[in-house]
């Protein structure tokens, strides 16, 4: 059996932390069977959807070199692979099914369903939600209800009596009685669109779905999905709830902890193998020890059984960690392509680079990559190079538990020794070593010495290694950089 599994989202939002996951696991799971990922669009809320979200979804499966096997773009055997485009085979099913009596036409005017609601609320009763009322109208009761023009929805006819028990792969079975699935459920809506329930269980079933990867929080619809197969009298596929994707504090990522859209990790400049990597290892593992993953790696060792039952944890900081260590491993050619845009929009290079801009930022390229957690982070650690306004805060060069009078002292004997040593093209080693046996002379610490030094040339007290900042300036204009800091100590 060929393996078949699809990615539904709604375009009704951005792709989010959660929903990328759902697509990954789908993913890669087709990939390491040998299957085939379906992309399908379930667009039926028009009230929610949006071009935005739809080109969203679009961009991020791109940006993280996610492609599916059939879907919208691209087509397939059993397209259209857009919900709203398949209207007519929704309600040629739906009318199967009354055919059946599996199903019925309900005329309920929203005012009626609206007291039903009222009086239900008013008099607490425990039987909440639609009374079944057209579900046995006579034939003439039905006619007088179309030649008054009223336009029906399809109701499913769910069972009073019974259990309804579908199997997942993580949760093992659940079990509902049929009393507790909403009573009759709309399948098609007056206006001929289908709900979400119809017309998922129908794709699922046309498209040869074989495994159900989703969120968790459609466990409650699996009943009712069941009964809708059975309905049909089709074969259910293979369930797959997943785990909810949760903050450090335990709650659904939201928000309240951070970006959650993957478009808002993509513009601070995080990397798409990070946010493939790390996402993939929230809720999943391979052998419980194992990090780092490329996205070919995981089309092969993929395994679905290794999904962790319990929710995962998603984590900033190990991120930034992930992102970190991706951009260790960046060529400088790459690097450079990275950082362009961000350089370009903080206006330190022009909209077509000059090959002077160019070759700056080819200098700048091994510096960065060892520092940057962030590719936007090149923006502050380089901008020393671009603004040569200078730190006119002493506090800031005073380092922790110096005064300003041995600052004076620790900066204009440090930095003689460092402009000697560049200009004489020492190696760095050696300029450290002489300021470490300043330090030692003058009991003070290294940083006492580098604190200074650092901010007069960057202007900040966190910068690139001092050398590469030397360097990336020339020793001219760290000169004049450290004359007039120091005349703010004289
Ligand atoms: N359209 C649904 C969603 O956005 C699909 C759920 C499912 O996979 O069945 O979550
Ligand atoms: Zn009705």
């Amino acid at each position: 059996m060929e393996v078949r599994v699809r990615y539904a989202p709604s375009p009704t939002g951005l792709q989010h932390i959660g929903g990328v996951r759902t697509a990954l696991y789908n993913y890669f799971f087709a990939r390491s069977q040998g299957g085939k990922f379906i992309l399908r669009i379930e667009d039926t809320d028009r009230e929610r959807y949006s071009d935005e979200s739809l080109q969203d979804l679009y961009d991020t499966l791109e940006w993280l070199g996610i492609s599916w096997d059939e879907g919208p773009n691209v087509g397939g055997p059993y397209g259209p692979y857009v919900q709203s485009e398949r209207l007519e085979i929704y309600q040629k099913y739906a009318r199967q099914l009354v055919e059946d009596g599996k199903a019925y036409y309900c005329y309920c005017t929203p005012e009626r369903l609206e007291k039903l609601r009222e009086e239900q609320a008013a008099s607490k009763s425990r039987y909440q939600g639609y009374d079944r009322h057209c579900a046995h109208l006579s034939e003439e009761e039905r006619r007088a209800a179309e030649e008054a023009g009223i336009k029906p929805v399809i109701r499913l006819r769910v069972p009073t009596e019974g259990k309804t028990t579908f199997h997942d792969v993580l949760m093992g079975d659940i079990t509902r009685r049929n009393s507790d699935v909403s009573p009759d459920p709309i399948l098609l809506k007056s206006d001929g669109y289908p709900t979400y329930h119809l017309a998922n269980v129908i794709d699922d079933h046309l498209m040869g779905i074989t495994h159900i990867m989703r969120a968790q929080e459609w466990i409650p619809s699996g009943p009712l999905h069941i009964l809708l197969y059975e309905a049909f009298g089709w074969e259910p596929p293979v369930y797959c709830h997943l785990p909810m994707v949760c903050g450090k504090d335990g709650q659904k990522l939201s928000k309240r902890h951070g970006d959650t859209a993957v478009r808002d990790f993509r513009a601070k400049g995080y990397l798409p193998e990070a946010i493939l990597n790390y996402v993939t290892l929230v809720g999943w593992s391979l052998d419980g020890s194992r990090e780092f993953f490329s996205r070919e790696e995981l089309e092969k060792c993929f395994v679905l059984e290794n999904i962790h039952v319990s929710s995962g944890t998603f984590d900033y900081k190990k991120l930034d960690w992930f992102n970190g260590q991706y951009i260790r491993r960046k060529s400088d050619d790459e690097i450079v392509s990275l950082i362009l845009p961000y350089m370009q929009k903080a206006g330190y290079v022009s909209a077509s680079p000059t090959k002077q801009e160019l070759d700056r930022l080819h200098m700048l390229a091994s510096p960065l990559r060892e520092r940057m957690r962030l590719v936007s982070d090149a923006v502050p650690l380089s901008a020393f190079i671009y603004d040569d306004r200078p730190c006119t805060d002493k506090s800031q060069y005073i380092a922790k538990g110096m005064d300003e009078e041995g600052t004076r002292t620790a900066f204009a004997r440090g930095a003689e020794i460092v402009l000697a040593n560049e200009r004489a093209g020492r190696p760095f080693e050696e300029t450290e070593s002489a300021v470490k046996a300043l330090a030692e002379e003058l009991s003070v610490k290294v940083n006492a010495i580098f604190q200074p030094i650092r901010v007069a040339i960057t202007n900040s007290t966190v910068s690139l290694p001092l050398h590469d900042s030397i360097r990336l300036l020339g020793l001219e204009e760290t000169t004049r950089r450290i004359e007039r800091a120091l005349k703010l100590f004289n």
